[in-house]
């Protein structure tokens, strides 16, 4: 039987060759009818036989065009029409635009196919991209999406390229970053003091690498320095250059084959890797990898964090016959990412010995994604590049709230009705640039999504430069306290906003008294928190200082415990001159910041491990102490409760015991991990008898953690609680902005 359907999709439909594909999907089905945007996405009439309609909307249901993300498809019957043919329609523009730019993606296989293929037109060029691949919000200078809109707009259109524009059939129809050879951005080599070098940019660069050059190569949101990662005397001196001295650098490997003689890769993971976002995956390395891995890529780390080439130019340089590279984002520590081609040699002048350049500007900095995989999902760390500008349905109206985030890890987010907007990665908002930064990609990102903020949300900490910010911003404001926006955040991304247990560990929030919280077990909604739990306060010798310098927590760990006569035993020599001052300063009863930071405590433990003194990065001493973990130790430490405080000072003088003992670290990290379980499955079980509440909340960059995530989340799921992490957003402070707008909200709905 004839019969018509109305079919109506929302989600990401947009800008993602939804519409080509339908029209071939028509095509291949032989039905008639049309196909056409509307402001919630993509609207389709389709006209047959009633069962070929049933099996075309099956196919767009399970099978999408790569980068499309339907939210929900619904699906109408309506009389039959004679439609001789399927076509396009133009564009309506009345109302708003559900979602008008689309994250960058990595080349596809198809455009991977023809860049390596001497008989097409495209051949080794290194812009090469299609509908469903290459560089998106990264290009944008405005809406709508159009190449008028982007930085494009400096290379026309040849007759050849315009023509696949326009051809609804072309894999290439409206692909706004289409170009090629005679009309595209082209690539060149040059010195470090901007001399180029005559001849195939590529084979130069790719020369360079392998005779141990130190290269800035320009890519998708921003410089990467590259260099052979196998030589050991090359990643040294890119370590010095960039003042780097002991973060991990993130590989790029040529293909799945060789990331998996590197990491332990389940199959799991690899879609990840190979998806549209192409992410850094950070996966347990394999041992006896010392020839490919030089042991100044990622020391003392029993982790790497790896990716695939995901632009034509990495795919080209690895076709010359590289297998790993160093890909680190160009930048001295925690600045934003260098993007600008003579901010590129200002910048990095004394690291790259050469650069890699192209003449296509890049209008926002966007980092690489960091995740790693989770028991159930993998778990992002880092959002950015593949991820923003895709929104995240909250079912709460956040329309029109600015959420400036936090200090370290910075990244703001915008409201728009009830979707929330978390922008990328901007870094540590201690510089000037950082904060130009920020100021550019909220002003930038207010005009994708044409909205003029309304409401400002930021932390309860009264010196984030993001507070002044705020405060300086003429809207009004409202401050979040800082793990209440932690625990926020999850709850936004699985839209259960019913009263929960919260864990949110971390390093530094500002509490309600003032003291530096980080330890805390809440129950709590979007509109108010009850503290339950927290690590009992101690003090944090010299502030700031003491996150740096985990011997500091150790010894103010010790002082409280009441067995501080044991630190010569575990600091070293060249501490103890500065030990003794630590120690008069903890006996004078000066007043000294006070602290329940989970973070500080396992910097006291590594501290006390020996195993690390100094935070050269944020979280290096967990990262070590994680690290460290043995998987078959099921002991535990003993801990108690005075009222709401957890005292752990039982488990310090245990641990002190054991290394008297000379039980192994790795034993005694394992026991410590276990032990932070039993606190949690204490505390849960004490809140579920009084509030009968079983949903549980984990979150804050302590839950960076894999082995403590893992552990914590088993054990309190075998005791009957749901547990819910985070998994779309950061568990670390680039995810708070986002539970600051969902705050805000809700006391904005309670005001009115
Ligand atoms: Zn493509
Ligand atoms: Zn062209
Ligand atoms: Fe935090």
């Amino acid at each position: 039987m004839n019969i018509g359907r109305r079919i109506r999709i929302t989600g990401v439909v947009q800008g993602v060759g939804f519409r080509p594909w339908v029209h071939a999907l028509a095509s291949a089905y032989r039905v008639g009818g049309v196909v056409w945007n509307d402001p919630q996405g993509v609207s389709i009439l389709v006209f047959g036989e009633s069962r070929t309609l049933d099996t075309f909307v099956e196919a767009i249901r399970t099978s999408p065009p790569p980068l499309a993300r339907i939210a929900s498809i619904t699906v109408e019957t309506i009389p039959y029409e004679e439609h001789p043919h399927f076509r396009i329609l133009p564009s309506q523009k009345k109302g708003r635009v559900e979602v008008a730019v689309t994250p960058d993606a990595a080349t596809c296989r198809d455009c991977r196919q023809e860049l390596l293929d001497p008989s097409n037109r495209r051949y080794r060029y290194p812009f090469i991209n299609c509908t469903y691949c290459g560089p998106r919000y990264s290009i944008v200078t405005s809406v709508p999406y159009d190449r008028p809109n982007t930085t494009m707009v400096d290379f026309p259109m040849c007759e050849a390229c315009r023509a696949e524009y326009e051809d609804p059939s072309d894999r290439r129809y409206h692909a706004q970053a289409i170009c090629c050879p005679r009309c595209g951005p082209h690539l060149f080599f040059t010195h470090a003091d901007g001399h180029r070098c005559e001849g195939d940019a590529i084979k130069l660069a790719a020369e360079a690498l392998r005779t141990g050059g130190i290269v800035a190569i320009k890519g998708i949101g921003g410089f990467h320095l590259a260099c052979d990662a196998s030589r050991e005397e090359t990643v040294l001196r890119l370590r010095q250059r960039k003042r780097r001295e002991e973060k991990p650098f993130a590989i790029m490997v040529r293909d799945t084959e060789v990331a998996a003689t590197l990491i332990d890769l389940p199959p799991s993971a690899i879609p990840l890797l190979e998806s549209p976002e192409h992410p850094i995956l950070i996966a347990p390395r394999r041992v006896g990898i010392e020839d490919a891995i030089a042991p100044s890529v990622a020391p003392g780390h029993r982790t790497l964090g790896l990716m695939l080439p995901y632009t034509p130019i990495h795919l080209l340089l690895f076709a010359e016959g590289l297998t790993v590279l160093v890909m680190t984002s160009a930048n001295l520590s925690d600045e934003p990412i260098v993007k600008d081609n003579e901010e590129a040699f200002e910048r990095l002048r004394g690291i790259a010995d050469f650069f890699l350049l192209h003449d296509r500007r890049i209008q926002t900095r966007l980092d690489d994604s960091v995740c790693r995989s989770g028991r159930e999902r993998p778990v992002l760390l880092r959002r950015a590049r593949g991820y923003v500008p895709l929104g995240i349905e909250t079912g709460r109206i956040v329309d029109r709230i600015l959420a400036f985030g936090g200090f370290l890890k910075n990244a703001p987010a915008i409201g728009r009705g009830s979707a929330i907007y978390p922008l990328q990665h901007i870094g540590d908002l201690e510089t000037t640039l950082a904060i130009e930064t920020f100021e550019e990609t909220v002003k930038n990102f207010q005009a994708i999504l044409e909205i003029t903020p309304s409401l400002a949300a930021c932390d309860l900490h009264p010196d984030y430069p993001t507070t002044h910010l705020a405060e300086a911003s003429g809207l009004p404001w409202i401050r979040v306290q800082h793990h209440h926006a932690h625990l926020l955040s999850v709850m936004a991304e699985v839209r259960q906003y019913e009263r929960a247990i919260g864990f949110a560990f971390d390093g530094t929030g500002y509490g309600d008294d003032g003291a530096i919280w980080g330890g805390e077990v809440l129950v709590f909604d979007p509109s108010s928190y009850d503290r339950v739990f927290h690590l009992a306060y101690l003090p944090l010798p010299g502030g700031d200082q003491a996150a740096k310098e985990p011997w500091r927590m150790a010894l103010a760990y010790l002082h409280e415990a009441g067995i501080e006569e044991l630190w010569e035993r575990w600091l070293p020599s060249s501490l103890h001159p500065k030990a003794h001052d630590l120690l008069s300063l903890l006996h004078s009863h000066l007043p000294q910041p006070r602290t329940s930071s989970m973070g500080r405590l396992f910097d006291a433990v590594a501290s006390l491990l020996g195993i690390c003194h100094f935070n050269t990065y944020e979280g290096k001493a967990p990262m070590m102490l994680e690290s460290l973990v043995r998987f078959d130790e099921e002991g535990t430490y003993p801990f108690t409760f005075a009222g709401s405080a957890i005292d752990v000072h039982e488990m310090i003088r245990a641990i002190l015991r054991d290394r008297e003992a000379g039980v192994d670290p790795s034993t005694i990290a394992a026991r410590f991990h276990r032990t932070i379980v039993m606190i949690m499955l204490a505390c849960a079980r004490e809140i579920r008898e009084k509030f009968s509440i079983r949903r549980v909340f984990l979150s804050g960059g302590v839950f960076a953690n894999a082995v403590l995530s893992n552990w914590a989340s088993e054990s309190l799921q075998r005791q009957g609680f749901e547990v819910i992490l985070p998994s779309l957003l950061p568990p670390n402070d680039g995810g708070i902005a986002v539970g600051q707008a969902i705050a805000a909200a809700a006391s904005r709905a309670g005001v009115a």
